[in-house]
């Protein structure tokens, strides 16, 4: 049968990734009943919103999203699509895979990483309140009354962790772990700081952990987490984060392994609703040119596809964007040693020989 995907093909270059992406995905031979949907700048006109109703029904339909970037038009008014999408669908984990592939440039090799960030919590709450504001002195107020004292004239932002928001993520990183063959969960944290947040995260950890004695479990202090991972990243597995610690180390580890170019994820919400899209941005300056790398969207729709159940499929269309990736010759400029290099290949004939490597594989 069919998979129902909602496709948002995204503006930039996402048309062009969109494209080049779903005829990888297709070559697979696993059937696909694409809905395809815009949003972003290019239908505010029409609709008066960058983010439809029509297109929130197609994601709630299909359960499953694929998106290209979209970008954030900078003054209009209108909140980003991508945070509209987040809130909307309660998209509390954000998975971010940090592989090495042959052929990309890093200075590491074999890692084999998953960040597991949570989305929706913490710093990233948008409570904040301006220095000199009425609330701002308010609260400077009230903690002075309760003995805790800060400066006058300070910006205040708030931290919430919520048991139920850690038991979610954590659970989630658990269940990610035991359905990809992961070995281990590492919960990150500074609860010998934050008691009552951190500290908090980290009690709950440990509750999720006993009830998946299959996995192992460990917890590391952050600062901890960032040197051990830039020292002997091998030791590591599924980690899962709040959400600021989350942002920061999952581009530590993309930077382990060639940058944000090549980056795919994945975000998860309530009701079975996932979206699948590349962690970049929409690189205007390279639209509608068939040039930019479509290999982190093509990395999202493996993920999908593993989602999805078609783990042979998956391992198939992976193996031929590394082998494509390792030759060196069929890749993008960006993949090349120089960025000038006249035998780079653009978005559609770097598709076109991941394509026929499917075609030609073995296994
Ligand atoms: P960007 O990721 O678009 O670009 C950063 C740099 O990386 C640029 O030099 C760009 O040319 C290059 N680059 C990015 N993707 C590439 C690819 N696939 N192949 C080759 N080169 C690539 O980041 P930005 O410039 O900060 O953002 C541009 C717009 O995208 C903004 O409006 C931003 O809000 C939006 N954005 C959207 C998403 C999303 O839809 N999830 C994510 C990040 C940024």
């Amino acid at each position: 049968m069919a998979h129902a995907v909602t496709l948002i093909q995204g503006d930039g270059i996402g048309p062009e990734l969109s494209e080049a992406t779903r005829r990888v995905l297709e070559a697979t031979g696993v059937q696909f009943d694409w809905n395809l949907q815009d949003a972003g700048e290019g239908v505010m006109a029409e609709h008066g919103t960058p983010l439809p109703e029509h297109v929130l029904d197609a994601i709630r339909g299909t359960g499953t999203t694929l998106k290209g970037p979209i970008t954030t038009p900078v003054g209009s008014g209108f909140r980003s699509v991508n945070v509209e999408l987040r809130k909307t669908f309660d998209l509390f984990a954000q998975v971010r895979p940090a592989k090495s592939y042959e052929g990309v440039r890093s200075r590491y090799e074999d890692i084999d990483l998953v960040i597991v960030r949570e989305n929706t919590e913490d710093l990233y709450a948008g409570v904040e309140f301006e220095r000199g504001s009425e609330h701002a002195e308010e609260l400077t107020r009230l903690f002075a009354e309760w003995g805790n004292p800060i400066k006058a004239n300070s910006g205040i932002s708030i931290k919430p962790i919520s048991a139920e928001g850690v038991e979610r993520v954590v659970s989630f990183a658990f269940d990610y772990a035991r359905a990809n063959g992961r070995r281990k969960v590492t919960s990150v944290h500074k609860a010998n700081i934050m008691k009552h947040t951190d500290g908090l995260w980290l009690e709950v950890s440990r509750q999720v952990a006993e009830r998946y004695t299959d996995i192992e479990f460990e917890d590391r202090i952050v600062d901890n987490m960032c040197m051990q991972l830039v020292q002997k990243p091998e030791l590591y597995d599924v980690m899962v984060l709040p959400n600021l610690y989350g942002d920061i180390v999952s581009d530590l580890c993309a930077g382990l392994v060639g940058g944000l170019g090549v980056a795919p994820g994945a975000n998860f919400g309530v009701g079975g609703i996932s979206l699948f899209e590349p962690v970049h941005g929409s690189a205007p300056k390279y639209a509608g040119q068939d040039k930019a790398n479509p290999m982190a969207m093509m990395l999202s729709g493996v993920m999908m596809l593993r989602h999805l159940g078609e783990h042979e499929a998956a391992e198939r269309l992976e193996g031929a964007i590394a082998r494509i990736v390792a030759a060196g010759d069929k890749v993008t400029y960006d993949l090349k040693p120089h960025r000038d290099d006249p035998t780079a290949v653009g978005t559609s004939a770097f598709a076109d020989a991941i394509i026929e490597a499917m075609q030609h594989a073995t296994v």
